[in-house]
């Protein structure tokens, strides 16, 4: 059985207001901003408005609108970040690899022959910004 949305989740507090965050785009559906540990320079999570812990709780009819802006900010940090490809990342349930219980895409920038950086360690806050700016120009 799949547990409930639990509302004071830190991607929700992101999205009232009552955490910062380095935003790179909002709209009336999603929320996109840099991960605070990145895996790769210009590492960015797509989040719905709509409360959904996972792929599976998300409301159908939510999730075409949502996946748009997905697709529109990996192309976005694909030109900013001069990327030779994307990886693009989406884990459900503790299981499955997931810690932060609403529901995100992470779109990390790869560039040949450079890999993924370790788990856990916290990005320089300077250079989020520079790189979210970086990515809000290219949208
Ligand atoms: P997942 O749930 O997909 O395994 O990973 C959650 C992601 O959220 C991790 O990559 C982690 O670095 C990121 N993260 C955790 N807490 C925060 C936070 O407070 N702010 C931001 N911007 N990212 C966070």
């Amino acid at each position: 059985m799949t547990a409930s949305y639990e509302p004071n989740n830190i991607f929700a507090k992101i999205l009232r207001g009552e955490m910062p965050c380095h935003k790179v785009f909002e709209d009336e559906v999603a929320l996109a901003f840099m991960d605070i540990m990145p895996r790769a320079e210009g590492h960015v999570l797509v989040i719905p408005k709509t409360p959904a812990r996972g792929l599976l709780d998300m409301p159908p009819e939510a999730l075409g609108p949502y996946m748009l802006r997905v697709q529109k900010i990996a192309a976005a940090v694909n030109r900013a970040m001069a990327a030779d490809g994307l990886t693009i990342q989406q884990f459900n349930e503790t299981a499955g690899g997931q810690v932060v219980f609403h529901l995100h895409f992470h779109i990390l920038p790869r560039h040949d022959g450079v890999g993924l950086r370790p788990p856990g360690v916290m990005g320089d806050k300077a250079a989020l910004e520079a790189n979210a700016a970086r990515i809000r120009a290219a949208l």
